[in-house]
Order: C-alpha cells, then sequence, then structure tokens
C-alpha cells in the first residue's frame, strides 16, 4: 500500500519549511508537522545572512523578505569584555545587497505561507510524539492531534539537539548527558524586542562577558506576535525596533533572577554595551529557550534524515543559524531529488548529504566556536583585539571563515 505521503517533514522552521517546498515543487507529496501556531515568537538574533539570500531567491520569497526586512546590515562591532571595540564591513553578495534582519514570527510565516503555496500538506498544530519504522518500508508518524500518517521517508527538522523521537530506548540512553554535563556545557537563550538604542541602523553589535554572549541590531519595524497587531500596526510611525538576543552558559544563568538580571550583569562586564543601551526602553516581553548545544549531530540514521539545528547547531553568536537551516534544507531536498531520480537507496542518499553538509557547514560551526570562545573570556579576547588591531584583515578573514563572505556564499 502507498503511503500517505512521499517525505514527512518533523518541524516548520526554516530547515524544514525549504526542504518541504523544494520536493513539493518537484512534484512529491509531501507533509509538515509543526507543533505551535503560526506566527510565533522565537529565541534569535534574527540576523540573516547574505548565504539565505540564493535560498530565499530559489524559494520564491526574496522580494517579500525584502519588503519587510529591517534596513540592511553593513558594518559588525565586536565588543570583547575588556571594554574595546573591534570594527569591521560586511561584505555584500554578488548583486551588491547585504544582510538583513526580519523579527522570526514574520520571517518563519513567510516561509510556511510559501511552503504550503507550493503545494505542501501542513498540519498544524500537530506535534509528533513519535515514529515508528514499517516493515514494508517506510514509517509511521504519531501525533496526538492527528492520529497515525504514513510516509516514504522522513526529515526531522524539529531544531533538537537529541532529537529523540524515533531513536529505540537503549540510543536514546546513550544520548542523554549527565545532569553536569549538561549544565556545564549547554546555554540557554534569551530575546527580547527594544527602543531606543543609541547605535546606527547598519550596525550589528556582538558583545561579550563571562560566559555569556549577546548580539544587538536594528530588526523590521513589525515584530509583534499576531497578524491582527501586525496589520493593525502598518503604517503606524515608530521609533525603530532592535533586537536583543543573549545566549550565556547554563551554570552561570543559575546565578541569576533571570534575564533583566543577566543583562545587568553583562552590563557589568561591557560597558560599550550599556552606553549603547544606557536609554533602552524593552517593549516586549523576554523570550526564553534551551539548554543549546552547538555542535554537529547526527545527519542520518535509524533510516532518518536530519536537517537544520536537528543536524548541527552553530554558536548563536555568528548570525549563521537560519542560513544553516535554509541551506541545509535545501541541500537535503537535492540529495532526495538526485537520489530518487536516480533510484539510489537511502543509504547512499545519505553517503552524498553527509559529505556535502560537512564540506559545507564545518568549517562555520568551527569559526562560531572560535568568536565565541574570543568574546566571552577576558584573556582571549585581549589577544584576539590586539591582533585584529595589528592585522585588521584577520578579522575580515574571520568573517569570512564563518560563513559572511560572498565567496562562500554563491549560489
Ligand atoms: C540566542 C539565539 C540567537 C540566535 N541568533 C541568530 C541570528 O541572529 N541569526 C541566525 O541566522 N540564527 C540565529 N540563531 C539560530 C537560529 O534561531 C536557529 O539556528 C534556527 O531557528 C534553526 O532553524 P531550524 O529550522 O533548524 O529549527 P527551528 O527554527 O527551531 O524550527 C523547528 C520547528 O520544529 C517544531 N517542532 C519541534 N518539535 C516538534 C515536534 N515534536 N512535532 C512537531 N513540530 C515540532 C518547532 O515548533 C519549530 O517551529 C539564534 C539562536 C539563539 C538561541
Amino acid at each position: 500500500m502507498n503511503p500517505d505521503f512521499d517525505i514527512a517533514v518533523i518541524g516548520g522552521g526554516p530547515a524544514g519549511t525549504t526542504a518541504a517546498a523544494i520536493l513539493a515543487a518537484d512534484g512529491r507529496k509531501v507533509a509538515i508537522f509543526e507543533h505551535r501556531v503560526f506566527p510565533r515568537q522565537k529565541v534569535c538574533g534574527e540576523f540573516v545572512s547574505i548565504g539565505a539570500r540564493p535560498v530565499l531567491r530559489q524559494l520564491g520569497v526574496l522580494a517579500k523578505f525584502d519588503a519587510v526586512a529591517g534596513p540592511e546590515i553593513r558594518r559588525m562591532a565586536a565588543l570583547p569584555q575588556n571594554g574595546r571595540i573591534l570594527e569591521c564591513t560586511l561584505p555584500a553578495d554578488a548583486h551588491g545587497c547585504h544582510a538583513r534582519a526580519l523579527c522570526r514570527a514574520r520571517f518563519d510565516n513567510l516561509l510556511m505561507q510559501n511552503a504550503k503555496s507550493s503545494g505542501v500538506t501542513v498540519f498544524q498544530p500537530a506535534h509528533v510524539d513519535r515514529i515508528e519504522p514499517v516493515a514494508t518500508g517506510g514509517f509511521s508518524i504519531f501525533s496526538r492531534q492527528c492520529g497515525e500518517i504514513s510516509a516514504g521517508k522522513v526529515i526531522m527538522a524539529d531544531g533538537k539537539a537529541n532529537s529523540s523521537l524515533a531513536l529505540p530506548a537503549v540510543d536514546k540512553i546513550k544520548t542523554a548527558a549527565s545532569g553536569h554535563e549538561l549544565l556545564n556545557t549547554s546555554y540557554l537563550g534569551y530575546k527580547a524586542h527594544f527602543r531606543d538604542c543609541d547605535m546606527p541602523d547598519d550596525l550589528t553589535v556582538i558583545a561579550g562577558g563571562p560566559e555569556i554572549y549577546a548580539g544587538l541590531l536594528r530588526t523590521s519595524d513589525l515584530c509583534h506576535d499576531t497578524n491582527e497587531q501586525i496589520a493593525g500596526n502598518r503604517g503606524k510611525a515608530e521609533a525603530p525596533t532592535y533586537n536583543m538576543a543573549f545566549a550565556v552558559r547554563q551554570l552561570q544563568a543559575a546565578e541569576h533572577s533571570g534575564p533583566d538580571d543577566l543583562l545587568a550583569y553583562l552590563f557589568k562586564f561591557n560597558p560599550g554595551l550599556k552606553r549603547i543601551m544606557r536609554r533602552a526602553r524593552r517593549e516586549s516581553a523576554w523570550f526564553a529557550c534551551g539548554p543549546m548545544r552547538p555542535g554537529v549531530r547526527r545527519l542520518y540514521a535509524n533510516g532518518l534524515f536530519y536537517a537544520g539545528n536537528a543536524a548541527g547547531e552553530v554558536h548563536a553568536l555568528v548570525g549563521e543559524g537560519m542560513t544553516l537551516a535554509l541551506r541545509s534544507g535545501r541541500l537535503l531536498a537535492g540529495e532526495f531529488m538526485a537520489g530518487m531520480a536516480a533510484g539510489k537507496g537511502d543509504a547512499e542518499i545519505a553517503k552524498n548529504y553527509q559529505s556535502a553538509w560537512r564540506t559545507e557547514f564545518t568549517g562555520r560551526l568551527d569559526a562560531g566556536n572560535l568568536f565565541s570562545n574570543l568574546l566571552m573570556r577576558p584573556m582571549a579576547g585581549n589577544i584576539a583585539a590586539d591582533a585584529f588591531n595589528c592585522f585588521p584583515e584577520l578579522l575580515h578573514a574571520a568573517v569570512r571563515f564563518s560563513g559572511k563572505a560572498a565567496s562562500r556564499q554563491a549560489g
């Protein structure tokens, strides 16, 4: 018996919606299961790097994105905790366009609407509880809202470090880290929107303190939680909106009473950021997420394919997570299409995907680790500041290495 869908995608974030839309446009019967109702806010720095633009163009949503995103971001200022400032220009893409920011409520909704109009069936809200292999091939997906639905292939794009929906019990035990290990190696993420930050529109600021780093930038001006609010505010002259997101090691977070307290702690070590935000007013609630554990995860296991954060998570600091999600969703869809057209089995498709994924993304994950360590440690920050001041090209090289250069983003 034919499965209900050729491909089921678990998670409707940037990775899932990208893979699903491309596969549906190729004539495949695709379903997305997404457990939240959109539009919804999400913890994120909202920086959409130039590497995302070719994917947004391929999906046919680039013009819509540009129409609602914030101003072009052409410069980056890194503020390590020693009070110094390292500034560099950010490269443009081949079309002369720069990175921009868009609030996640709108970005994810834009991608989800596009998936629907590409022919994807969207189950939402639909929380997937369990995935089981079927003896005759394919998988059964169990969701408390939709019951059992079958699919030939499954893409895990649920954004989770420890996606264990389909792992046998023994693997779940192996992947579970101990409580202390988790606290030591994991981060919590927070974000809120602010008004009245004293910084230019074309700048993104990244700032560090002990075991904590933050990103601040001018984002899109209509950043509300529901479509009604977005529509209601259209055309209203408002002060610019700034997005502040920070990641803090769990052990450090445990010593503070909440995000406002953590921000005050960061200000103590980072006078530059405190100056920029001295008049700032928070205009949204804080949103929180975690624990996050940057690093490579699994790309293929137990017959399931992984994309986006579920496959590998880059440090939030470098602002490349959404780009990685979009690009890995596109990469996986491409490998599926080529493999299915050539009659290849899943194992062979997985081998090609794993090798292409490592070539494209491993360097960015390493760069994210390096940057975050430099920013969070006082000695490392000092050494880096001296090195970057003596050899400014080093900073540009580091930015290029993290994925922000046109040469790494072609296509
Ligand atoms: C503090 C912080 C700052 C960041 N700043 C930036 C930045 O400036 N720029 C940038 O590019 N990236 C940034 N990121 C990273 C970025 O947010 C992620 O990399 C990106 O969201 C990953 O996309 P994804 O599609 O893989 O997963 P997600 O966006 O997490 O989407 C996964 C989806 O799956 C759904 N889901 C989960 N479980 C289930 C289930 N069982 N059933 C059904 N649905 C499910 C979720 O509801 C969610 O919608 C930041 C992250 C943090 C924490």
